[in-house]
């Protein structure tokens, strides 16, 4: 399997509107600091996108993919969906999945979309591309059943948080556990944050869960840029492949 990240960005990503700070520049003048809001490109016999970012569009274009086989959703939050409009035309009845109460807010918004609903069970795993993809709540507040996502090829496990904090159910870590590849939220290096993790807790997360590998994503601007940050965190960028 293939992942690649297509965006790495928080939800008012780098750079942000109106901002001046050493990473906002950084990104303007064109380096790895420019980021676009979440989603990650599965790969396997087709492609899978976790959560379509409302940069879904220029995404798609650069990764040159043509056709998505479906899509799972983390959580109804702004930067986790709004691109899906961007299959506008451009492909029809895509194969959507997710927990029902994610589906309901998500597709509410959408009612002018086709699309084909999957509604999927916290921990039951379900095959896509022939791969194994399960659904692990974790802890994004105001959301009830916020979820990350396992990705298994049999052999080889990826692990996607999705947005949370740090404080992850003791059932989700236990499917969590000895991952080749920890896909991190990380929002700032060092702030307590209530909704996310900070840099300590997701290096802490990935070594609890004995990860081979942990990168950060949904990453904010307050690292600086990326280039010097990425020598002191496992920072990702858009565009950051891994193959397995
Ligand atoms: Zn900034
Ligand atoms: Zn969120
Ligand atoms: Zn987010």
């Amino acid at each position: 399997m293939k992942i690649t990240l297509l965006g790495t960005g928080d939800a008012p990503s780098t750079p942000m509107i109106g901002c001046k700070c050493p990473a906002c520049m950084d990104a303007r003048n064109g380096g790895r600091s420019n980021r676009s809001r979440f989603s990650v490109l599965i790969e396997g016999d087709g492609h899978v996108l976790i959560d379509t970012s409302p940069d879904m569009r220029a995404q798609l274009l650069s990764a040159n993919v043509s056709t998505v086989n479906g899509v799972i959703w983390t959580h109804p939050h702004y930067d986790h969906y709004a691109g899906f409009g961007d299959f506008y035309r451009a492909q029809r009845n895509v194969d959507v999945y997710g927990i029902k109460e994610t589906l309901d807010c998500i597709l509410d918004t959408f009612y002018f979309m086709s699309y084909k609903r999957h509604d999927i069970t916290l921990y039951e795993p379900f095959s896509l591309i022939g791969l194994e993809f399960t659904l692990l709540k974790v802890t994004h507040p105001p959301f009830e059943n916020a979820v990350g996502v396992r990705v298994s090829n049999g052999d080889k496990t990826v692990i996607i948080t999705g947005d949370t904090n740090k404080e992850i159910p003791e059932e989700s870590l236990k499917m969590m556990e000895d991952a080749d590849l920890l896909i991190a939220d990380a929002l700032a290096p060092t702030f307590k944050l209530r909704k996310h993790m900070n840099a300590a807790q997701a290096i802490a997360l990935g070594k609890k869960l004995r990860a081979k590998q942990t990168v950060f994503t949904h990453v904010g601007h307050f690292y600086g840029p990326h280039d010097t940050a990425s020598k002191k965190w496992p920072l990702g960028y858009d565009g950051m492949v891994f193959e397995f």
